[in-house]
């Protein structure tokens, strides 16, 4: 688990547009914040630049104390579950939860792969579905396999981009639950982005809203919810 700090983070795109300006906030360890905000307001772009995934104009981003502004996306230590959740479709639900474990780097014993693939499953009550492939799955399901791949990476935090929207409203109540139990039983430092004000006030500790790149407050869901 790990603090993540953003001091006047700025993003400038090629065309001189500030999707992001200046935008500042210290996460605790543990806490869970949600990036709410309208469509173009900026907040893939923050949660990408937290990821590595797009170069921060300026600013300083530290993670667990440590600037990372110029580290790779897999030196950051981050779990990323995204709405488009890639999974391997000739791989069982097994080998897709197993295989960042099973990258070269990991040089992790199979019954060590096993006992992690084996605990994710079990949080996310995958265990009945460890042999089948992707296909046979439902959208909730692959949802929690994509989830079950970042838990065994054992990240310190977990960046989340929308990762329901996909889901029709039945199963995104159920996932919605789910993620509030993980993070009850984890502890993980967590960003989430989302538009759905359900899990913006459900989910977070605090709800960050993005404005136009600017943000405009950090609250808690409570009181934002008791805001004239
Ligand atoms: P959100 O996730 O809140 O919908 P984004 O971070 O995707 O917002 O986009 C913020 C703003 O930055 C938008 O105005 C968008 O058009 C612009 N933007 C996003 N990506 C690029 C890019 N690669 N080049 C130029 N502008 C971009
Ligand atoms: P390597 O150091 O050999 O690249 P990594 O364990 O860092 O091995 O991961 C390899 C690739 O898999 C990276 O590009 C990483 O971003 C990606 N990856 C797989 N699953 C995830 C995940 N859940 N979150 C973030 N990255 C992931």
């Amino acid at each position: 688990m790990a603090q993540i700090q953003l001091k006047n983070i700025v993003k400038v795109y090629g065309d001189g547009f500030a999707a992001v300006d200046d935008v500042s906030i210290d996460i605790d360890d543990g806490e869970f914040v949600i990036l709410v905000g309208p469509s173009g307001s900026g907040k893939s772009t923050l949660l990408r630049m937290i990821a590595g995934l797009e170069d921060i104009t300026s600013g300083d981003l530290t993670i667990g104390g440590t600037r990372v502004n110029e580290k790779a996306p897999r030196d950051r230590g981050l779990a990323m579950v995204f709405q488009n959740y890639a999974l391997y479709p000739h791989l069982t639900v097994y080998e897709n939860i197993a295989f960042p474990l099973r990258l070269a780097k990991h040089r992790m014993k199979d019954a060590d792969v096993d006992a992690a693939v084996r605990n994710a499953a079990g949080l996310l009550e995958l265990e009945e579905h460890l042999e089948r492939k992707p296909a046979n799955l439902s959208g909730g399901q692959r949802q929690r396999v994509a989830m079950g791949r970042a838990l065994v990476r054992e990240a310190n935090a977990f960046l989340f981009d929308e990762p329901l929207s996909n889901l029709d409203a039945k199963l995104r109540g159920q996932m919605r639950t789910e993620i509030a139990r993980l993070q009850r039983r984890l502890g993980t430092t967590t960003v989430y982005v989302t538009h759905d004000q359900t899990e913006a006030m459900t989910l977070g500790d605090r709800v960050a809203v993005l404005r136009r790149g600017v943000l405009q407050q950090v609250a808690s869901p409570r009181e934002l919810y008791e805001q004239p």
